[in-house]
């Protein structure tokens, strides 16, 4: 472990006691593995570290992952520390305290937003690529998420694309440039939020990004939410952890055993949304069932003592892109067991009756 890594234990241990770094299994350049603090605490999580780097732009940092996406140097990372322990501490002492709406990057007390009618210019580096099936992807890609964002944030994108090739690009010819950089590992990609100055203002896209494991438009929406000025849902101190060090597998094994279950018993008469491979998938389950509005379903539901929810659940982009105007949604958790998955599939029969299906 190199010095500068053990200079920033004590930042570490904070992290973990905020409960954002415990059990991240980012793969990084540079990784510290359970020292023990000055204090004596075990660190639990390993620290990831992404290893930044561009010749062109004369780019070599070292940064600090946190929330899975979000990079910081020394300072920042102590600094967000901090600022998360202040505001669990906060929440516990006045549950009434956390704001609510969608979260935005603070300064000083100040919700941080580009100027409404702005519009944020990027050139996606083309040299940067390893080749140009990549850029044009990227190309493709940024198109596709900047039109989403466009349509309802009121700051326009847009492409630049004499820049791409443009070898004198300096930062800050543009609001932001893209940059392919090659990095294994799960990290993948890094944005910034408005605020941050040039050298900062960058989206990275990692070998992750091309790895096939996720929607490449979807990582591109979610990362320009950060320059837009959104942080993460999951950091609100009343959200439970994201890296949480508790064990995963009965939740994933319980969902697992749900979706077969209910596509074992009705087939093609329910859409059970997202991905089939339980890698990607947590312990909630959004479907649709027959013709159902998901609002009957789940009162259909609730006569049967089944709870779920029932709407957009705060989702909307999601929705559209679904096409459906809202969902049913089943939540799995350590408290469940397969007892509870089969009282939801033979409550699914009630619905059928009821309906006259
Ligand atoms: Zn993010």
């Amino acid at each position: 472990m190199s010095s500068r890594l053990r200079a920033t234990a004590a930042s570490l241990v904070a992290l973990s006691a905020a409960g954002v770094l415990a059990g991240t299994t980012l793969t990084t350049q540079a990784q510290a593995t359970t020292p023990a603090a000055a204090d004596g605490l075990p660190i639990k999580a390993e620290a990831p570290v992404v290893h930044l780097r561009d010749q062109r732009f004369g780019i070599d940092s070292r940064r600090y992952v946190v929330e899975g996406d979000i990079g910081l140097d020394e300072a920042g990372v102590q600094a967000y520390a901090a600022r998360r322990i202040e505001i669990a501490q906060a929440v516990l002492a006045d549950p009434d305290s956390e704001k609510q709406g969608l979260l935005g990057i603070e300064r000083d007390g100040r919700t941080l937003r580009w100027r409404p009618g702005t519009t944020l210019t990027y050139a996606v580096v083309r040299a940067s690529f390893a080749d140009s099936a990549e850029y044009e992807q990227v190309v493709a890609d940024m198109a596709a998420a900047t039109a989403a964002w466009q349509s309802i944030c009121g700051v326009a994108f847009a492409h630049l694309p004499a820049k791409d090739d443009d070898d004198g690009l300096e930062l800050g010819d543009v609001t932001f440039p893209v940059l392919r950089r090659h990095l294994g590992g799960s990290t993948v990609a890094l944005a910034f939020f408005p605020g941050d100055a040039p050298p900062e203002r960058i989206v990275w896209a990692f070998d992750a990004y091309f790895g096939g494991g996720f929607d490449p438009v979807g990582v591109l929406r979610h990362e320009l939410g950060h320059v837009l000025g959104f942080r993460h849902e999951h950091i609100r101190p009343s959200a439970p952890t994201l890296f949480s060090p508790e064990s995963v597998a009965h939740t994933v094994e319980i969902t697992e055993y749900a979706m077969t279950t209910l596509k074992d018993r009705y087939g093609d008469d329910i859409t059970i949304h997202g991905p089939t491979d339980m890698a990607h998938r947590g312990g909630v389950l959004s479907f649709a069932f027959r013709d159902l509005h998901p609002h009957d379903v789940s009162q259909v539901l609730d006569q049967h003592n089944v709870c779920i929810r029932a709407g957009h659940h705060c989702a909307k982009p999601l929705m559209r892109l679904l096409g459906a105007a809202a969902t049913a949604r089943a939540s799995f958790y350590v408290y469940n067991d397969r007892d509870d998955v089969d009282a939801l599939a033979d409550a699914l029969g009630g619905a059928s009756d009821i309906f006259g299906l």
